[in-house]
C-alpha cells in the first residue's frame, strides 16, 4: 500500500485535503470506532451516534466510489485511536499516512506518537474547510496588544468579499447588532417553523442500537435522533434555514422560550463540524439571500458574522494557544459542577429547560449555552475544565476546537491571558465576563414566569440564585475588576450596598453554593 488516508469523525468531505492526489489502486482510507472518543469525556449518546451514523455513511459513499476503506468498527472493541491505526499499519505496511490536520489537539499528538512509534512517515496536511488558516491567525494576532474577534473578521470580510460593494460594507456597517436581539416579548414566539427531521435509516438505527448497548449510562435521548448524517441531508437542512429561518434570524438571535428548543437558528453546527458541509457555501448562500432580498441585511450580517466570524476566530485561538489554554484558569474557580448539569433536576426554571433540552436533544442555542449554563457556572466559581467536560460531552456540535475557545474564554473568562502569554483584562474570547443577574433571563425568555424564584431579588428565600451569585461575584472579584475599563462601573455600583445587605448577599450565596455543589 502507497498511502493509508487517515479520516476521522470529523473530517466527512469529500474535498479534504487529504483526498489530494489520491490513487484508488495504490492508496486506500482508514477510519476507526474506539471507545475512547466516547469516553474520554462521558459523551451523550447523541454525540457518539451522529459520529458513528455519519462516518459509516461517509464510508459507504467513499466504498460506492471504488475507494478501499479500511474501517474498524465499534463492535471490534478497540480502545484508542492508536491502537486502531497500530493494528491497520502492522497489516498494511503503507509507506506513508496521509492527515488533513484534526480539529483537537488530544488526537494530533497521539497519533503523531503512533506513527513516529510505527516508523511511518506522517504527513499532515492543511485543513481547507476554513475560510481562514492556523497561519493567517497567528499573522493577525502577531504584534496586537488585544485580539477582537470584530477586527479578525472584518479583515476576512474583506478578503473573502462577502458583503462587501465596492470597497465598502453592505449598507455602510459592518455590524448590525443594534438591529438584532431583540426579545419575544409577552405574547411570544411566531409560530416557529417546523425542525427538519431525517428519520432513521438501517445505518442510522444500527447505530443507535450499538450505542445504546455501550455506553448505557451516558446522557442522551436517542428516541428523538434525527439529525442529518449525509451531506445530502445537510444541504436540506441548510436550503430549509435560508429559506424558512434566515430572515428573522438576527432579530430573535438571543431571544429564549418554554418549549421551543430551535426558533430560528440554524442547527447546522453539527453539519458544519463533522464537514458535510463548507462554510463557503453556508456564507454563499445567505449572502446570497441578501443580495436577492428574501433576507435583511441585519439578520444576514448576524449570522454571517457567527459563521466567518466567531468561528474562524476561535479555531485560530484555540490552536495558537494550545495545549496552555486548556489549564487557563484566570478567575481561580475550583468548585465541582452541580450534580444537576447531569440531570436537569433543579428548581431553577431556566436551568431545568436548557439542561432538560440539551440531555434530551444535544442542542441548546447560543445564549442558552452562555447566559444560562455558563453564566451560573461562572458565577458560582466552577472550575473551567469541569464546565469544559460538561459542554464537550453533551452537545451534538462539540470539538474541542471550537467548544474550549467558547466555554473556558467566553463563557468562564478563565483565559486572561494576551496571545504572548502576559496578563491581559480581558481575555482573547471575551473583553470582560459575561456576568450578569437573573435580570436578563428575565427579559430574553419566558422562564422566570415559571421559576420559585425572583429575578430582581439578591437576597431572602425566593432570590434569584443568579442574582444573588453576580453581586457576590462582583464582591469576590472587586480587586481584580477595579480598575478593568468594561468592569470598574459594575464593581462601583456595590458601593450602593449597604453592609449588612453585603453580608446578607454573601450568606445566601454561600447557602446556594453548600446546596448546589
Ligand atoms: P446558529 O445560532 O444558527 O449560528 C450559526 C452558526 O454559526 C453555527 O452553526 C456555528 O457554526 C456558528 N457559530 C455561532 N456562534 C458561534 C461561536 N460562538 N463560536 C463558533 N461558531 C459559532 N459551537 C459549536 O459548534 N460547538 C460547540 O461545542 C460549541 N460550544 C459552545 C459552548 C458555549 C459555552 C458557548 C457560549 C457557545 C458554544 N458554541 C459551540 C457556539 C454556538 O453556541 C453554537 O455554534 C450554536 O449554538 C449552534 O447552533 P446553531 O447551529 O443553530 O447556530
Ligand atoms: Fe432562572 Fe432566576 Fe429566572 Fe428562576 S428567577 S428562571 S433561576 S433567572
Amino acid at each position: 500500500l502507497r498511502h493509508l488516508v487517515l479520516v476521522l469523525g470529523d473530517q466527512l468531505d469529500h474535498s479534504s485535503s487529504a483526498f489530494d492526489g489520491f490513487d484508488p489502486q495504490h492508496d486506500a482510507l482508514w477510519m476507526a470506532e474506539v471507545s475512547q472518543e466516547s469516553t474520554h469525556v462521558p459523551s451523550s449518546k447523541l454525540r457518539s451516534a451522529l459520529f458513528l451514523s455519519a462516518m459509516r455513511h461517509f464510508a459507504s459513499a467513499c466504498r460506492a466510489r471504488g475507494w478501499r476503506v479500511h474501517y474498524t468498527p465499534l463492535e471490534a472493541g478497540v480502545a484508542t485511536l492508536a491502537d486502531a491505526l497500530a493494528a491497520a499499519v502492522a497489516r498494511l505496511r503503507p509507506q506513508r499516512l496521509i492527515l488533513t490536520a484534526p480539529g483537537e489537539w488530544r488526537v494530533l499528538q497521539a497519533l503523531r506518537t503512533t506513527a513516529r512509534a510505527l516508523g511511518v512517515p506522517l504527513e499532515l496536511r492543511e485543513d481547507r474547510h476554513f475560510f481562514s488558516t492556523v497561519r493567517d491567525f497567528a499573522a493577525h494576532a502577531r504584534g496586537r496588544k488585544q485580539l477582537r474577534m470584530e477586527h479578525f473578521y472584518r479583515a476576512l470580510r474583506q478578503r473573502h468579499r462577502v458583503l462587501i460593494d465596492g470597497d465598502q460594507p453592505c449598507g455602510g456597517r459592518w455590524n448590525f447588532d443594534t438591529e438584532n436581539r431583540a426579545a419575544f416579548g409577552p405574547a411570544g414566539p411566531p409560530p416557529v417553523p417546523a425542525r427538519v427531521h431525517f428519520s432513521p435509516d438501517a445505518t442510522t438505527r444500527e447505530v443507535l442500537t450499538l450505542v445504546d448497548q455501550r455506553f448505557p449510562g451516558h446522557v442522551g435521548d436517542l428516541a428523538t435522533f434525527d439529525w442529518p448524517v449525509t451531506r445530502e441531508q445537510a444541504l436540506l437542512t441548510l436550503k430549509r434555514f435560508i429559506d424558512e429561518r434566515l430572515p428573522y434570524f438576527g432579530h430573535w438571535q438571543d431571544a429564549m422560550w418554554r418549549g421551543e428548543p430551535w426558533l430560528w437558528h440554524s442547527q447546522l453546527s453539527a453539519a458544519l463540524n463533522l464537514k458535510l458541509l463548507n462554510p463557503r457555501e453556508v456564507v454563499a448562500a445567505a449572502e446570497a439571500a441578501y443580495r436577492a432580498g428574501t433576507a435583511p441585511l441585519a439578520s444576514v450580517e448576524g449570522f454571517i458574522r457567527q459563521v466567518l466570524g466567531w468561528r474562524e476566530y476561535v479555531r485560530g485561538i484555540y490552536w495558537t494557544q494550545m495545549p496552555e489554554y486548556l489549564d487557563r484558569n484566570a478567575l481561580d474557580a475550583h468548585l465541582p459542577l452541580p450534580a444537576f448539569y447531569w440531570t436537569g433536576e433543579t428548581e431553577m426554571a431556566c436551568l431545568r429547560e436548557v439542561i432538560g433540552q440539551t440531555l434530551r436533544l444535544g442542542y441548546a442555542h447560543h445564549i442558552q449555552r452562555l447566559m444560562v449554563t455558563g453564566l451560573l457556572a461562572l458565577l458560582l466559581g466552577v472550575a473551567p475544565k469541569a464546565v469544559h467536560t460538561w459542554y464537550l460531552s453533551v452537545y451534538v456540535d462539540a470539538v474541542e476546537w471550537v467548544e474550549l475557545p467558547n466555554v473556558l474564554g467566553m463563557s468562564q473568562f478563565a483565559d486572561g491571558l494576551t496571545a504572548d502569554g502576559r496578563p491581559a483584562p480581558g481575555g482573547p474570547m471575551a473583553s470582560k465576563p459575561y456576568a450578569a443577574t437573573g435580570q436578563y433571563i428575565a427579559r430574553m425568555s419566558n422562564y422566570c414566569s415559571a421559576c420559585r424564584y425572583r429575578p430582581h431579588q439578591r437576597t431572602g428565600d425566593t432570590a434569584c440564585p443568579f442574582t444573588t451569585l453576580y453581586w457576590d461575584f462582583l464582591m469576590r472579584h472587586a480587586k481584580r475588576f477595579a480598575s478593568h475599563p468594561r468592569m470598574a462601573l459594575q464593581v462601583k455600583n456595590l458601593a450602593r450596598l449597604s453592609a449588612e445587605e453585603r453580608a446578607a448577599i454573601r450568606a445566601r450565596a454561600d447557602e446556594i453554593r453548600r446546596a448546589v455543589t
